[in-house]
C-alpha cells in the first residue's frame, strides 16, 4: 500500500476534536465540490512538492508523544485514499487516540476505518435531499446517510457538525437537518459558519461569502453554534 498522501500537518490544534490537543494531519483528495470548501488546495489527489512526506509525520508524532492527546485525520476527504486504514493503524502504534474528519462520500470504506478510531466529526451539507446542490455530485446525500448510519450503528463517539451560509442554506433547511438526526437520536448539532474569506465559485458576480449571523441557531434546541 503506498503511504498516504499529505498535503498539511497542524502541528498543534486544539480546534479538531472537542477538548483535545491535536496533531492534525490533512490528507488529500475529495470527490466532492462544496462551494465553501474550507480547503480547496486539498480537493485533488494528486502528490505535489509541498506535500509532507508521511515518514516524516510519523517521525514528528513520535517525538510529540507526552505532548498530545491524540491525532485528527483530516482534509480535503480523508477516506479519499485507501492508505487511511493503515495510517489510521500507524498511528494508534505509536500509542495516540485516532479521530477523524469525514463528510461520508464512502460508507464501505468509513465502516472499514471505524473500528480504529476513538472520535469522528462528521460534516452535513444539508437535509440529505439536497445535497447534490452543494456538493455538485448526485447521490451524494445517500451516500452521506448511509455513512452517518454506520457510524451511529459503530458506537463510536462522534459530533454532527453542519456548514451553513445564507445563499445556500436557509433557516428551514437548518431546522430540517436537526429534525432528521433527532429522529436518529442525534442530540446535538454544531452549526459552523462557511468562512466569510471564501468565495462562491458557483456565484456569476464573484461575491465573497458575507459572514453568518450567529443569532438563528438559538431557536433550534437542538443546535449549538460554533463561530
Ligand atoms: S466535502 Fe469537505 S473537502 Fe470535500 S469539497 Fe466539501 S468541504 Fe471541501
Amino acid at each position: 500500500m503506498d503511504d498516504p498522501r499529505v498535503g498539511g500537518l497542524a502541528r498543534f490544534s486544539t480546534v479538531d476534536w472537542p477538548d483535545r490537543l491535536t496533531a492534525t494531519v490533512f490528507l488529500r483528495g475529495c470527490p466532492w465540490r462544496c462551494p465553501y470548501c474550507h480547503n480547496p488546495d486539498l480537493l485533488t489527489a494528486d502528490r505535489t512538492g509541498a506535500d509532507i512526506p508521511w515518514p516524516d509525520v510519523l517521525a514528528f508524532l513520535d517525538r510529540r508523544r507526552d505532548l498530545l492527546d491524540g491525532v485528527v485525520f483530516s482534509g480535503g476527504e480523508p477516506t479519499a485514499q485507501r492508505a487511511l486504514a493503515d495510517a489510521v493503524r500507524a498511528v494508534r502504534a505509536l500509542g495516540f487516540a485516532v479521530g477523524l474528519h469525514t463528510a461520508g462520500p464512502w460508507p464501505d470504506r468509513l465502516a472499514a476505518v471505524l473500528p480504529g478510531l476513538d472520535w469522528v466529526g462528521f460534516d452535513m451539507k444539508a437535509p440529505f435531499e439536497d445535497y447534490d446542490r452543494i456538493t455538485g455530485v448526485p447521490g451524494s446525500g445517500g451516500r452521506a446517510r448511509e455513512s452517518l448510519c454506520r457510524l451511529i450503528d459503530s458506537g463510536v463517539p462522534f459530533e454532527v457538525r453542519l456548514t451553513v451560509h445564507p445563499a445556500i442554506l436557509d433557516d428551514q433547511a437548518v431546522d430540517r437537518v436537526a429534525a432528521t438526526l433527532a429522529d436518529q437520536g442525534v442530540p446535538d448539532l454544531v452549526v459552523q459558519h462557511a468562512r466569510p474569506t471564501a468565495t462562491l465559485p458557483a456565484d456569476p458576480d464573484g461575491r465573497p461569502f458575507p459572514a453568518l449571523s450567529v443569532t438563528r441557531a438559538a431557536a433550534v434546541p437542538l443546535v449549538t453554534t460554533r463561530a
